[in-house]
């Protein structure tokens, strides 16, 4: 059994692994073609953060390989494969419910982590992406990497959801994970200066984050930037 698990992790570690090398590399391609040179000179900086970016998926790999190999071994989980097991709506709802339980743990724990010890130790890291680049997506410390490793294999404990949904959080999770950091917008100004824009977060508010530090702290949603007033809205330091 403890091969079972060992090799369920190592697929696991593989999985994130080539999922970052994958999206990262595709949207650092599209940077690269849509804003020629933007991100030379910075070389060194990004084999950083794909160095860290492959530990940091060695530690996500882990406990999702464990819990993975629960659910298919002995059933572990409340992750369900029959559409009907619970109403339609719900499917969308679980996302939404995943995505809002992520980002307010991720919230606070990142405010944590700007305090100044914590920062030295745990987070410097990321914010020596400077400016960040889609390569940076999992450049994390191992300790911020483990605080963020848990969520996903935690709540899949708590919370109802069809594998399908579950998917779509993971692909959600990576997508603006890569996007928030390459340094451009790539949704349309009409979104992003629209009433739903003032509720998420894309490349124009995450960028603001490495430039001051101490604001917008948030990881989908600007709910808790805006409820506890450390939203300072949008970049305006790149073209859109
Ligand atoms: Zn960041
Ligand atoms: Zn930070």
């Amino acid at each position: 059994m403890l091969l079972a698990i060992i090799l369920s992790t190592l697929a696991m570690v593989a999985i994130v692994a080539l999922r970052y090398l994958a999206v990262s590399g595709a949207f650092a391609a599209i940077t690269a073609r849509v804003r020629p040179g933007y991100h030379a000179g910075l070389r060194p900086q990004i084999r950083r953060e794909i160095g860290w970016s492959l530990v940091s998926a060695a530690i996500y790999g882990v406990p999702a390989g464990i819990v993975g190999f629960g659910w298919d071994r002995f059933g572990w989980t409340r992750i369900y494969t029959d559409w009907n097991a619970y109403p339609l709506w719900y499917l969308p709802l679980s996302v939404l419910i995943y995505l809002f339980a992520h980002d307010t743990w991720f919230y606070w724990t990142h405010r944590w982590m700007h305090q100044p010890h914590a920062f030295r130790i745990a987070h410097a890291v990321h914010h020596a992406s400077r400016p960040p680049t889609a390569w940076a997506a999992m450049s994390f410390h191992p300790i911020e990497a483990l605080s963020g490793a848990v969520v996903v294999p935690v709540l899949v404990f708590l919370v109802p959801i069809h594998v399908a949904m579950l998917g779509t959080v993971l692909a959600v999770m990576t997508v603006m994970g890569v996007t928030n950091h390459m340094g451009w917008e790539m949704f349309p100004r009409w979104l992003v200066r629209s009433p739903i824009g003032g509720w998420i977060i894309t490349a124009s508010h995450h960028q603001l984050h490495h430039e001051r530090y101490k604001c917008n702290y948030g990881l989908y949603f600007r709910f808790w930037d805006r409820l506890c007033r450390t939203d300072r809205g949008l970049s305006e330091s790149f073209p859109r």
